[in-house]
């Protein structure tokens, strides 16, 4: 049983992430760990943000769904957790998976109001739609995971709205996040570069590109953990989000960063490669070599260049129909227009996020489908 739920946190920490062109959706990890409600359990557990992650994915119609988690420090220690669970939040906290704060205030609704995310409470922020009018005016933008059949579902208390809906980016966002930033703390997991910490060198480098918003302390950008001012670092390189659609679904988005070459395939020999393998059926599998495609952003253009050895195809403008595929023989490179697909194999596509649709029924694969039911009572539903 032990085991099962280091694979449930496994699975869930793939799914926590302080990358602004990835997270959903913003929560406070001590606030939602406390849901008893949700499963009648103990009084903290650490799977609940599963169960929430979960609820997220399916209103949202998308796979591996990621929230961008405010952690207090005080958690860390929090006798309610298992010392399993606390060692795993701490592994995040180092890895700058969750921003872990002494004091989170109000950052909740910053990063909220800085990416244009939704936020996840069951506060009601009434003191706050001054200085945040989209709590109140924007449907969807501030919502409630509450107990449903089969798991949370989000309700308002304010604003309105059932759905989780994403807004814009505010201009003090854009214009933090236009630039990268360099924290003075050494081995600062959220805006480090270099140095510090024994186990700096073994953590994964951490892209500039994908750097949290900076918290702003009296309109000057500051280090939310360390509460240090940051300094400029340069401008932040150019991104696009790319997204995985297999069998209709958007299975996963990841981040296409100038300068750096991502791998796309059954089983890419790349760290930070997409991994397709678990979505595949059989012939699928066998024809999907295990880097497939490449892609990379050159001068804002996404090129794609097939690396495998059966060969891809170009859905041009997102058009289904088949005498409109061109393909994409081995080693051939094309630069992607507007709503272009590259097609690994019939059923397995991948463009730009926000212009590839979903075209199928949402039949999720749940982040908790490893949790022992001794562990969690979920509702029938
Ligand atoms: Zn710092």
């Amino acid at each position: 049983m032990r085991f099962e739920i280091s694979k449930v946190l496994d699975a869930i920490e793939g799914r926590v992430c302080t990358d602004p062109s990835l997270a959903r959706a913003v929560l406070d990890l001590a606030e939602v760990i406390r849901y008893q409600d949700l499963d009648s359990g103990r009084p903290a557990n650490l799977l609940r943000l599963g169960m929430v992650i979960d609820a997220l994915a399916r209103d949202l119609e998308e796979d591996s769904v990621p929230v961008y988690a405010i952690v207090h420090r005080a958690l860390l220690s929090d006798a309610d957790l298992t010392s399993n669970e606390r060692m795993v939040v701490r592994r995040w906290a180092d890895d700058g998976l969750v921003e872990v704060l002494d004091n989170p205030g109000d950052r909740m609704l910053e990063v909220a109001d800085l990416l244009g995310l939704p936020v996840l409470s069951r506060a009601r922020f009434d003191g706050l739609r001054g200085r945040f009018p989209w709590v109140v005016e924007q449907p969807g933008r501030v919502l409630a995971p509450v107990p449903g059949a089969g798991g949370p579902v989000f309700i308002a208390h304010v604003g309105g709205g059932n759905v989780p809906v994403a807004g814009a980016r505010s201009a003090t966002g854009a214009k933090l996040l236009a630039r990268q930033w360099r924290c003075p703390e050494p081995g600062c997991a959220l805006f480090g570069g270099g140095g510090g910490g024994a186990f700096a060198d073994l953590r994964a480098e951490r892209s500039p590109a994908g750097q949290p918003p900076p918290a702003l302390r009296h309109g000057a950008p500051t280090c939310p953990r360390h509460g240090a001012r940051l300094s400029d670092a340069g401008p932040r390189p150019r991104t696009e989000v790319l997204a995985v659609r297999v069998g209709g679904l958007i299975r996963r988005r990841f981040v296409l960063t100038e300068g750096q070459a991502v791998l796309v395939g059954r089983a890419p020999d790349q760290q930070g490669g997409i991994v397709l393998g678990q979505w595949l059926n059989d012939e699928a599998r066998r024809w999907i070599s295990r880097s497939h495609v490449r892609f990379e952003l050159r001068v804002g253009e996404v090129i794609v260049t097939d690396v495998s050895t059966n060969g891809s195809g170009i859905r041009p403008g997102g058009s289904m129909a088949e005498p409109d595929r061109v393909p994409l023989a081995p080693q051939q490179s094309r630069v992607l227009s507007t709503n272009d697909m590259v097609e690994l194999y019939p059923g397995v596509q991948i463009g730009r996020a926000d212009e590839l649709p979903a075209g199928a029924p949402f039949t999720p694969t749940s982040v908790m489908a490893e949790a022992p039911t001794m562990a969690m009572r979920l509702p029938k539903p």
